[in-house]
């Protein structure tokens, strides 16, 4: 039986699966950078290790990690999203040491992050695929070539990409020879592996994903679907469950579909399986997720299933606490991140301290966050500072608690996407549940909204100072 656990993460998905440890009766152990030394996943963990002085090498580093989890006596480590919940090395050294690795085999993560090997494994069962280049593209004649096959616009991507990252959509050839070196050079930099392949450019797409759980024996469920189209620069910004833009046949096929692939390769533990859909109503994989995605919130609230204390037990040996026949879903919800950037400057990161934090609460809202008033957000890591879940039985009354909630939440001190949020969820291709990827790019009015109401926080300060001048 797993009784302890290492997180080898920080900020708020740090802090959701010590909230999960608690409720499991299991200790928690925290790592942190000196960057991070009054961080809340620091404060709120059974304990806590420092990694050393640089904000990022120790976060990154798999070997001193799993040592450390062995020295604290974890018999489990948890990765997280992000840094390394997708290197197959940490789950191998894990498996070395004795530790339980909370996600799937190492062979698995290796195979999927590599998106040319999960094309073919998805193609070699049967599962439609976004239609592309057979493998890596050799040179930039080979690409050319192929995409006067496949047809303009063609994307050009990192095969070992994430993040959004290395992603460029060309509409000729032109574009082409222009990109070709770009994409090259950010794969290699930004992932370490010069690779890069084609697909074909699916014109505004929808993208919905599939949540999935397959525990070691031989059991796979899904957990319906997530519209994550709501993005910018391939990243996402709002996530839906279940998609108001599917019928329930779609929704079927599409949940039978993801966990056929999941068969197919294999799979342990919680996963997701994303899809595009096109115009045409039609549905391609494009990618496989072989760890916790950050959306996941969404799933939890129509479904009610922790999925992070599915994943621990699944990785403890035992089965999945549900049959397919016994996953009911009610209402819909919405995830909404809330990152420090200022929308009205290109999203610019907004980092420093926060000098107010008022949670939000009521009927249907959960905050999953990693700041607190008084806290400083660190500049050297990702901008989302805390997430906003939403749930309600319907779309409609979900539009009009997601506004409620975005005006109830108050972060100050920094720029926050909250206003930006607000903006769209009055925009009505949004209100009748019909976008596309290409939303966020289409309203750029949207980042033109007033900042002229002064904020709670200003309104305090002046009636404080107002007071103290008078004298009561
Ligand atoms: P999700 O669908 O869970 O949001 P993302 O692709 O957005 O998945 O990744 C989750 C987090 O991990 C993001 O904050 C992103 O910045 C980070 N991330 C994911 N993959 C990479 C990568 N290869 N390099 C750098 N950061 C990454
Ligand atoms: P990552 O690993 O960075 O998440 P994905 O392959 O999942 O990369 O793609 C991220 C996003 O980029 C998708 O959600 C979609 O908006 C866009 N995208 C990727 N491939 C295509 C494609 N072939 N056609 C259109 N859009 C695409
Ligand atoms: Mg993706």
């Amino acid at each position: 039986m797993i009784h302890k656990i290492l997180i080898a993460n920080r900020g708020e998905i740090a802090v959701r699966i010590i909230r999960a440890c608690a409720e499991a009766d299991i200790t928690s152990v925290a790592i942190y950078a000196d960057a991070d030394r009054h961080a809340l996943h620091v404060k709120k963990a059974d304990e806590a290790y420092n990694i050393g002085p640089d904000s990022l090498a120790g976060y990154l580093n798999a070997h001193r990690i799993v040592n450390l989890a062995v020295a604290s006596g974890c018999d489990a480590l948890h990765p997280g999203y992000g840094f390394l919940s997708e290197n197959p090395l940490l789950a191998e050294i894990c498996r070395n040491r004795n530790i339980r690795y909370i996600g799937p085999d190492a062979g698995v993560i290796r195979r999927m992050g590599d998106k040319v090997a999960a094309r073919s494994a998805m193609q070699a069962a049967g599962i439609p695929v976004v239609p592309g280049s057979e493998g890596n593209l050799a040179s930039r004649e080979e690409a050319l070539a192929l995409a006067e096959t496949i047809g303009y616009p063609v994307m050009l991507k990192a095969t070992s990409g994430g993040g959004g990252r290395g992603i460029r959509r060309c509409n000729s050839p032109q574009d082409l020879k222009r990109n070709y070196e770009r994409v090259l050079s950010e794969a290699s930099k930004a992932f370490g592996r010069a690779d890069i392949f084609m697909e074909k450019c699916i014109v505004r797409p929808r993208h919905i994903e599939v949540q999935i759980l397959a525990d070691t024996h031989g059991n796979v469920i899904h957990l319906f679907e997530r519209d994550c189209s709501i993005q910018r620069r391939h990243q996402k910004l709002i996530e839906i469950a279940p998609s108001p833009q599917l019928d329930e046949a779609q929704r079927t096929w599409l949940g039978e579909t993801a966990v056929r692939a999941a068969k197919a390769v294999g799979y342990t533990n919680a996963g997701t399986v994303e899809f595009l859909m096109d115009r045409d109503n039609r549905f391609y994989f494009m990618e496989m997720n072989t760890r916790l995605q950050v959306e996941h919130t969404v799933t939890e609230a129509i479904t009610g299933i922790d999925i992070v204390l599915e994943q621990i037990r699944i990785a403890d040996g035992l089965p999945l606490s549900h049959a397919q026949a016994d996953i009911q879903r009610r209402g819909y919800a919405m995830e909404l991140r809330i990152n420090a950037e200022d929308p009205k400057n290109d999203f610019l990161p907004s980092f420093g301290r926060i000098t107010r934090y008022f949670a939000p609460g009521g009927p249907g809202v959960r905050t999953d966050g990693a700041i607190y008033t008084g806290y400083h957000i660190p500049p050297y890591y990702d901008s989302m500072c805390a997430k906003l879940t939403v749930w309600a039985l319907s779309w409609p009354e979900l539009l009009n608690r997601a506004a409620r909630a975005l005006e109830d939440i108050g972060v100050y001190g920094v720029k926050t996407t909250i206003p930006y949020y607000m903006e769209i969820l009055k925009v009505e291709e949004f209100r009748y549940g019909s976008f596309d990827t290409g939303f966020v790019e289409d309203h750029p009015e949207l980042t033109r909204y007033k900042t002229s109401r002064p904020t709670r926080e200003l309104s305090a300060a002046i009636s404080a100072a107002l007071s103290a001048h008078l004298g009561h």
